[in-house]
């Protein structure tokens, strides 16, 4: 089919503004309604719900069954519904990050899996892809893409990397997607997860590979936190507001930026707080994605939040923000 253009039809009105607001989306059948949302673009669109609202069954099971073509046709099927709904806004479409014990729920994946007493820390992203147990399946992901994007058409769509522990493994896998005819452009942009504290230490590596950040504030706070994000009993000392996480992404975004990189936040914490979408754009985030429920209040919200900046600036007169924040 042929790319159609989605129009924001809609009585209120929403001003312009320098940090875009994007959505995240988790179901595809709800892209053609929540389309009509003001959002920028899709911030984070999670592969995993296409696996289990589609697919069903383990990649590495349809490979050994003879049906890889399944992969790339349920995968292409749904990523475009998403892609068309938004078409020309940007949709970024994260690879696969089930843990372990997620991918042993799709048929056939008892075979493939191992049991992992942690899998939140296990063998989980980028660490699958590079992988003789997996890359053949990544590979399949790949291909869904570059359907997509060659044979329906949408150029919109962009891909992101998740829980990427290591420079090396940030180069081993942009370099299968060169292999496999996926490689940088201006149109054609990579984004890596930031949710590992690695990824913020070495930014000003991981940034030669990639086109911009999107921050996992989930992962992150969990991992600076060495707070167990599924965990009730320390479920009050799990903050995204902790003075810890503030400074890696005030890092984050100036070292980003000194390479031009851009720099989003895809996890809960601006869905959650709006005070933490405020330290955000004070802090020159380039997108917030937030859950679809929160795109127009965030919207409004972040107006006012630059409105406030520009007077301040303006008028000498607002408070420095708090040095506290510096690394
Ligand atoms: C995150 O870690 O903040 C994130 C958005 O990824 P997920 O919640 O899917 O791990
Ligand atoms: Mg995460």
């Amino acid at each position: 089919k042929p790319a159609q253009t989605s129009q924001v039809v809609s009585a209120e009105y929403f001003p312009p503004t320098a940090t875009k607001v994007m959505m995240n989306l988790g179901d595809p059948d709800l892209a053609e309604k929540y389309a009509s949302l003001p959002a920028d673009g899709i911030g984070l669109m999670r592969e995993e719900f296409l696996w289990t609202t589609y697919i069903h069954q383990h990649p590495l099971y349809l490979i050994e069954t003879g049906h890889p073509e399944r992969v790339v046709n349920e995968l292409a099927s749904g990523i475009s519904k998403v892609a068309r709904a938004m078409n020309p806004r940007p949709v970024v479409l994260r690879f696969s990050d089930f843990k372990s014990s997620e991918y042993r729920n799709l048929k056939g994946g008892d075979k493939y899996e191992p049991h992992e007493s942690a899998d939140l820390l296990g063998w989980r992203g980028a660490s699958r892809y590079y992988d003789p147990k997996y890359i053949e399946a990544f590979k399949l992901e790949l291909a869904a893409v570059k359907k997509v994007r060659d044979e329906f058409g949408l150029k919109n769509l962009n891909v992101m990397i998740p829980f990427c522990r290591t420079v090396d493994e940030a180069r081993k896998v942009v370099e299968i997607m060169v292999e496999c005819g996926l490689k940088r452009s201006a149109d054609f942009k990579i984004f890596m997860m930031a949710e590992i504290p690695s990824n913020i230490i070495l930014a000003d590596q991981f940034n030669q590979f990639i086109d911009g950040y999107s921050i996992g504030s989930n992962d992150l706070t969990m991992l600076l936190l060495g707070c167990d994000r599924n965990n009730d009993t320390v479920a009050s000392l799990f903050d995204e507001r902790n003075l810890a996480v503030k400074r890696a992404i005030r890092h984050l975004i100036k070292t980003a930026h000194k390479d031009g990189k851009t720099v989003s936040i895809c996890g809960q914490a601006p869905s959650e707080y709006p005070e933490f979408t405020e330290f955000l754009v004070k802090s020159g985030i380039d997108y917030v994605s937030v859950n679809p429920d929160m795109v127009k209040a965030t919207k409004r919200n972040v107006a006012s939040y630059e409105q406030r900046i520009i007077l301040d600036h303006a008028t000498g007169l607002g408070k420095a923000d708090p040095e506290d924040y510096e690394w």
